[in-house]
């Protein structure tokens, strides 16, 4: 719909361009793109990032450009065009207004949401700025705190003989997409903490993601000393000191930020344990609201909190020495908290008698949620082995941890070619609402559309990545004969793609196990192959940067060189031109210690195709007919003799299967085999790996009931969570004396006739439940019957329960046991008492 008068002042005109600039909407959305091209066409080609572009544009020329009235209509029509789309009703919108979900809040150390700010180092903050997209996408309320890292994770340059030198540049705050946050009277926000006894002026930016806000705690003020102006300077550097407070900004003043600016979150999402103070601040809030103990605020704030966790091994979990937590939270604790010391260390321990255990911020996320979520299926599984020690004697299986399998923002992802591809086969709005029909949609699209889409995709990689290195390569001295390769790559040769942390558990030197192998493979007179990578080891990981050492002297064989390319500083941008580019992406972590992964989704919607370990989410998306999978989907640790037979089935793959279904071509020169798997690999896996399926799983599945137990925690001043904290001191002290008396089972009729007598003593029989328990079988769920109770407590003071019932398994695989029960909670999640029969 074009306005009444589409024609703007030059004023108006520059203040709209201003706020298009300041809207990352950009990173996905190419509607504005030709107005950076015609307002500084050298550096938006160079950056592709419009506040840069807009900011370094030359004032005589974009003079001259606003006073052209085609210029301002074009303006007024991407105005007209944005305004339109938020007037079209959401997803969430149509679904659920009238739900008592009205603001989630969602925590995270770290965004990866544009090149233009960053503020990430991989995979963490890839789920958080994709989710953060896609929440816009859909209308989810979603507002986001994480912090301004003056210098981000670090980038990286590499010498000849493969080193990685790990680089610092500067994020001057003036020059990134955001702006500063201020008060209603203009002046700079900020949000007092203490650390330790100190007062510590915070500053705060704020991010616009389309229909979403993030915002960013920033600690670089002046009037702070240097220790702390320093909290925010770098991501995942540091000792523990520095971890601890930069996550007591990131919960403790996030939560106070958003509260100052008079949001109301009825659901908190912590992206990982880093962000578990913001459950305690949130609990703070409710005390000084409601005039009610820590525990009670706490068992209200659960209600409404959800913990994602990420990691799949203990070591992944932050834990800090108790002193330090003392240092640091001593005040807070006695001062805000009203409890003792000992009580907050205790949530952050498995063991909370134990005096000598860290404060686990994963086990703090935890006792403060009322979900938890790992991110495969996969994953949840794991998740469930690594918190068994907070449910003692709990079967594996049921430790509260569900999973949400990630996915990534498919419009942040996908070619320009894709975009088209796909806009014209399933719409404009395909990645907006259920995605219903998308797959069909692609799956009618025939072979030689697809076919050459991915040509034309190869050919503009090969381009870009020949101009990427030259610029890489112009800057550092490189070119002569001894220095790194310049890329003779060829549009026509399968392309594989590889790229992701050098860090030891991904196996970036499987592909190396034999070099001479892997050489003769790539370099097949029929048949060759190309191969890019990229990938930067942590600064303190001497290990991971010795594997890019040998992947550069590999690349600098005379027999590969210029067709195996290690490309420096992975970042978005780069991986943005991989996934787009490459026809095979390869991965090959070590299950099950890849908690997701991601890069390899974001091939699907560009038509690449995956070869991965059966680990993650390839774990749930593998089959035969959408890609190859590595590995017999079992742990062996690190034991070299699998790392060695796994390189040597990954070499067969790609010799026997993967380069013959590339290369085989029928009479139009389609490989058909190869092109059959595109279409069902993009079709079948690209909606489901996709944020959007993920923003719709957590709205439906957690942050909807979420706020419904949250609000019914919260009405009338906490009456429910004042009756839970009663019942838990109830059950904490009478549990002990609880036990199982005596079980009976007959077979009178054919059925099982079960009856139990229980010595309740001290707790309530409305209290617990009574079941007959058998193990999951074959993955299958638990069989879990109820044991009805059978009349009131006898002179004995025992309580009796019976059950008739026909069984499916044989009866000795069954047990009876006792678990607490309370309407509204979350078990044993909020009370991991058990009792078992002897
Ligand atoms: C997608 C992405 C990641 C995460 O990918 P993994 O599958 O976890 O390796 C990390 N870094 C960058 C730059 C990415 O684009």
């Amino acid at each position: 719909m074009a306005p009444e008068n589409p024609t703007l002042t030059a004023r108006a005109a520059e203040r709209a361009l201003h706020g298009f600039a300041l809207d990352l909407r950009w990173s996905w959305n190419h509607a504005t793109d030709p107005l950076w091209r015609q307002i500084n066409p050298e550096c938006w080609e160079h950056t592709q990032n419009p506040w840069t572009t807009l900011n370094n544009a030359s004032r005589a020329h974009l003079n001259a450009l606003l006073n052209k009235p085609a210029f301002r209509r074009e303006v007024g029509h991407a105005m007209a065009a944005q305004a339109e789309g938020l007037r079209h009703p959401t997803w969430f919108a149509q679904q659920h207004d009238a739900s008592a979900l009205s603001c989630i809040a969602y925590f995270s150390m770290e965004y990866m949401l544009s090149e233009a700010l960053p503020i990430y180092s991989g995979g963490l903050g890839n789920v958080a700025g994709d989710q953060l997209k896609a929440a816009s996408d859909l209308g989810v309320p979603v507002v986001a705190v994480g912090l301004l890292f003056a210098q981000g994770y670090f980038r990286q340059e590499l010498t000849p003989d493969g080193q990685q030198h790990a680089l610092y540049p500067f994020n001057d705050p003036s020059l990134l997409p955001i702006s500063p946050v201020l008060t209603k009277e203009g002046d700079v926000l900020r949000i007092p903490i203490r650390f330790a006894r100190g007062h510590v002026w915070i500053r705060a930016w704020k991010a616009t993601v389309g229909r979403a806000t993030l915002y960013l705690l920033d600690t670089n003020d002046p009037a702070n000393p240097p220790g702390v102006r320093c909290v925010t300077t770098q991501l995942y550097g540091g000792d523990a000191d520095l971890r601890l407070r930069q996550e007591l900004t990131l919960g403790i003043a996030g939560w106070r930020l958003l509260d100052t600016l008079g949001y109301q979150p009825d659901v908190c999402h912590l992206n990982e344990g880093h962000a578990a103070f913001a459950a305690v601040e949130r609990a703070c809030g409710l005390m000084d609201r409601l005039h009610i103990p820590f525990r009670e605020a706490l068992t209200i704030a659960r209600a409404g909190t959800l913990f994602t966790t990420h990691t799949a091994v203990p070591a992944g979990f932050d834990r800090f020495p108790p002193d330090l937590v003392r240092t640091y939270l001593a005040d807070y604790t006695a001062n805000r908290l009203g409890i003792p010391m000992e009580s907050l260390l205790a949530l952050g321990r498995a063991n909370p008698n134990d005096h000598g255990e860290p404060f686990n911020m994963a086990w703090l996320a935890i006792r403060a949620s009322g979900a938890v979520n790992g991110v495969s299926r996969l994953h949840g599984t794991v998740s469930r082995r690594l918190f068994a020690p907070l449910f003692p004697r709990w079967p594996e299986c049921e430790v509260p941890v569900g999973h949400v399998t990630n996915g990534v923002h498919t419009p942040s992802w996908d070619s320009v070619e894709a975009d088209t591809l796909w806009t014209e086969a399933a719409g404009p709005e395909r990645w907006r609402g259920t995605q219903e029909g998308v797959a069909d949609r692609i799956r009618a699209l025939d072979d030689r559309t697809l076919w050459s889409a991915r040509c034309q995709a190869r050919a503009g990689f090969v381009r870009k990545i020949t101009d990427l290195c030259a610029q890489q390569q112009g800057y550092t001295g490189n070119g002569g004969p001894s220095d790194l390769p310049v890329p003779t790559l060829s549009p026509d040769v399968l392309t594989l793609g590889f790229a992701r942390r050098f860090a030891t558990y991904k196996r970036p030197d499987l592909l190396l196990h034999d070099p001479d192998r892997l050489a003769r493979l790539l370099s097949h007179h029929e048949r060759p192959m190309q191969l890019v990578l990229a990938g930067k080891a942590h600064p303190a990981d001497m290990a991971g940067q010795a594997l890019i050492t040998r992947w550069i002297a590999f690349s600098l064989r005379p027999d590969v060189r210029g067709r195996v390319i290690f490309m420096a500083d992975y970042d978005m941008a780069l991986g943005q031109v991989l996934v787009q580019g490459v026809d095979l992406w390869i991965n090959t972590p070590r299950r099950p210690w890849e908690a997701s992964g991601t890069s390899g989704m974001k091939v699907l919607v560009n038509g690449g195709l995956n070869l991965s370990e059966l680990d993650g989410w390839w774990a749930e998306a593998y089959a035969p007919e959408v890609g190859w999978a590595l590995g017999d989907g079992r742990e062996h640790g690190d034991d070299p003799a699998v790392d060695a037979a796994e390189a040597e089935a990954l070499y067969t793959l790609l010799e026997t299967e993967i380069a013959p279904a590339f290369y085989a071509r029928d009479p139009q020169g389609i490989p058909a085999s190869w092109v059959a798997r595109m279409r069902e690999s993009m079709a079948r896996l690209t909606p489901l790996f996709s944020a959007n399926r993920v923003v719709r799983d957590y709205t439906e599945r957690f942050y909807l009931p979420a706020a419904a137990r949250y609000h019914a925690r919260l009405a009338d001043g906490g009456r429910a969570a004042r009756e839970i904290v009663q019942w838990q001191d109830l059950l904490d002290t009478s549990w002990p004396d609880m036990h199982i008396d005596s079980v009976t089972i007959s077979q009178p009729d054919g059925q099982y006739h079960v009856t139990v007598a229980l010595a309740l003593g001290p707790v309530p029989a409305d209290a617990v439940q009574v079941q007959f328990y058998a193990d999951p079988v074959d993955g299958g769920p638990a069989a879990i019957t109820i044991i009805p109770p059978a009349g009131c407590r006898d002179a004995d003071g025992l309580t009796h329960y019976a059950l008739t019932t026909r069984l499916d398994r044989p009866v000795t695989d069954y047990t009876v046991r006792v678990v607490p029960t309370h309407a509204g909670m979350a078990i044993p999640l909020e009370s991991p008492h058990i009792a078992w029969q002897r």
